[in-house]
């Protein structure tokens, strides 16, 4: 479709607000989300077209929204999902019954603050009925203070020239960029376009289409999907941006001064995605180009797997390519999230944990399977902590969790570490005795193939197993795959596998000793016979393990421990923010003082939660209270508003709330 409205229109919607007031909600949330509030059972969304004017000197955008729907039932209003939104204007049409054009609506709004979530009612004076195509059109605002969008000014991008806004949606703040059905459930195309000043450039997670200027100094970018995808993967990157080509279907862009760099680090982009795709056959990349725009180092986590413009920190840049499995990560959700997308954020271990699986097959096949064996060890140790986190029984440590509030805040690593360990399971009975054929691949690709451009629960995924299996093998063997599967136990039961799987390597055993040996030496003495291990590896998660163990044997290491550490592998002047991530806080448990500046410049050098999170609750738990408070003060304008809100949750929060602060550590440990 196209764009009905073009910018111009912006500013022909003058500000005529209508009868407007805020309300108690009584509206319920959707049948197939329970975080929405949008009435997608009655009219379902197929299409949106969103125009937005970026306003850098006042942090504001203006827009527009128009949404395309099918009317499922007879139906009079229209509920959308908002968030932080000022709404200026509503209209509606009705296909086919000789309305004259866009009518006028009168539109409320209610808030669910327990959820942090609002609602956009608007009435329609002309009942649709079932069948009918219906169109809404939305003026509003989206202020300063939007939880999604990040504004950074000259400064705190690389170029200090230009100022820098992005976007970041998930899990349910699509909403706070446009009135929408804000559901995974839905899945829709869209066309964009972002007005902005000529000297910067737009980008969306649609084809680019064309671009004009349209008035003096502003120039306005066009983008069109065409391939069905869920709100959440809706992203904007407005600034000082360049493009390089990697390979025949990769792209890299950020900012200029930076963005060569960044191209040399993802060197190997074309042959991992490529890798990925092998492993997907039959089911290709549907998505055309591949492109990574390398944001600011205020970007709030790891990578966002937008189609088409997935976006990563630059804190994984390193330029000894150790951190580049994160794009092997947002390159397979390319399958698994993006083109068979979970259909309600419960089922978040679908898109994750099945693309930690793939993430790891590829890294396999790349680096061999040690490396991949190491960082599953890594990920079952989170898996670990988040159980102990969350409780043996509690429904947060399943991979079905029930909370029925908004999903960041059960947000962990089981989702992904936790399915990746079933999905494994799964590969090992479909495997077992024989080496000739993969039917854990056959099985994965056969799912996707099945189910892509829609969205599903953890049901169909077991039907689809059951399905497979019975074509693909012998009645006996067949019932004896589906008997071997427990789905209560590893789904929907919290608490530890029911089936537990070794992923122990001699690497990673060795690097725990020296961790012990660290220990038991006490930093008098000299350093452990083998210590140069540590310096020696080029294997970046094997440093970690060494780190990971120090922090979980912080009570039984004294200064001198760090000290001695600190000699040996100067660990306070690592640049890998994955190192301090481990350190700092061990730094701060011991008052390790040599480390408090760096430790400072790193919380101010990094936006990531994963890497400074753990630094501001080692400050809070270690009464270092007032300190934690004065670095966030000195950072809280270059953080995004969604770090900020996790930092002020753990500062604030206090001890009698511990389990928050530590389910808060654990949640915004590695997003990814
Ligand atoms: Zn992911």
């Amino acid at each position: 479709m196209n764009l009905l409205l073009s910018s111009a229109v912006i500013s022909l919607l003058a500000a005529l607000t209508l009868g407007y007031s805020s309300t108690n909600y009584p509206y319920r949330t959707a049948s197939k989300d329970d975080v929405s509030y949008a009435n997608m059972d009655v009219l379902q969304a197929n299409h949106f077209e969103l125009i937005v004017d970026v306003d850098f000197d006042k942090k504001v955008v203006k827009g527009v929204q128009t949404i395309f729907f099918d009317a499922l039932q007879d139906v009079s209003e229209i509920v959308l999902d908002i968030q932080g939104l000022t709404i200026q204007r509503c209209t509606y049409t009705i296909a086919g019954k000789g309305l004259p054009g866009q009518i006028e609506a009168n539109f409320d709004t209610f808030d669910d603050t327990a959820m942090g979530t609002s609602g956009l009612i608007i009435y329609m004076t002309d009942k649709a009925f079932k069948g009918d195509q219906v169109t809404a059109a939305i003026q509003y605002t989206i202020n300063q203070d939007s939880v999604s969008v990040n504004w950074l000014s000259p400064a705190q991008t690389a170029g200090k020239v230009y100022p820098y806004m992005y976007t970041k949606c998930t899990a349910i703040h699509c909403r706070s960029i446009a009135p929408l059905q804000d559901s995974p459930s839905i899945k829709i195309t869209y066309a964009g376009a972002i007005s902005c000043s000529d000297q910067l450039k737009a980008n969306m997670s649609a084809p680019f289409t064309t671009a004009e200027s349209n008035a003096p100094g502003k120039m306005t970018y066009h983008f069109q999907s065409f391939t069905l995808i869920p709100s959440y993967l809706l992203a904007m990157a407005v600034g000082d941006l360049a493009t390089r080509k990697i390979g025949a279907r990769t792209y890299v862009i950020s900012e200029p001064s930076v963005v060569d760099d960044y191209a040399q680090v993802f060197d190997q982009l074309e042959v991992i995605l490529n890798k990925t795709e092998s492993y997907m056959t039959p089911v290709p990349y549907v998505w055309g180009s591949y492109t990574v725009l390398v944001q600011p180092p205020s970007f709030p986590v790891g990578g966002m797997e937008n189609p088409l413009l997935t976006f990563v920190s630059p804190s994984i840049m390193q330029k000894d390519k150790s951190q580049v499995f994160v794009a092997a990560h947002e390159i397979a959700h390319s399958w698994s999230g993006n083109l068979v997308t979970q259909r309600d954020w419960h089922n978040l271990w679908l898109n994750e944990g099945l693309t930690v699986f793939i993430e790891r097959k590829v890294s396999g096949l790349l680096h061999g399977e040690p490396f991949a064996k190491i960082e599953n060890y890594l990920g079952n140790i989170t898996v670990w902590e988040d159980i102990n986190t969350f409780g043996q029984s509690s429904t947060q440590s399943s991979l079905y969790p029930l909370t029925g509030n908004n999903p960041d805040g059960v947000y962990s690593e089981l989702p992904y570490e936790k399915g990746n360990q079933f999905v494994d399971y799964l590969q090992i009975i479909l495997n077992e005795g024989q080496q000739e054929t993969d039917f854990l691949q056959k099985f994965l690709a056969f799912y996707i193939n099945k189910y892509k451009y829609q969205s599903v629960t953890y049901l169909e995924f077991r039907l689809t197993y059951n399905e497979f299996v019975k074509a693909n093998f012998d009645q006996a063997k067949a019932t004896d795959l589906i008997s071997k599967v427990d789905w209560n136990a590893w789904i929907i039961q919290g608490g530890k596998n029911p089936y537990q799987l070794d992923y122990t390597t001699p690497d990673a055993t060795t690097f725990q000793e020296l961790a012990d040996n660290y220990v038991r030496l006490d930093g008098y003495d000299q350093s452990p016979d083998n210590y140069m291990i540590y310096n020696q590896t080029d294997n970046l998660n094997l440093k970690v393990i060494l780190l990971q163990q120090l922090l979980v044997r912080t009570k039984y290491l004294s200064l001198q421990s760090m000290m001695k550490l600190d000699k040996d592998y100067g660990c306070t002047w690592d640049v890998n923010p994955e190192v301090g991530q481990r350190w700092f806080p061990l730094a701060i448990a011991l008052q390790y003082q040599d480390a408090y500046d760096d430790a400072f410049s790193y919380v101010s050098t990094w936006g990531r939660q994963k890497y400074i999170l753990p630094v501001y609750t080692a400050l809070v738990r270690n009464n270092q209270k007032s300190l934690a408070i004065k670095w966030y003060n000195a950072n809280v304008n270059f953080y995004h508003p969604i770090a900020a809100k996790s930092i002020r949750k753990i500062i604030f929060s206090g001890f009698e709330e511990f389990e928050h602060i530590k389910v808060a550590e654990t949640l915004l440990r590695s997003q990814k």
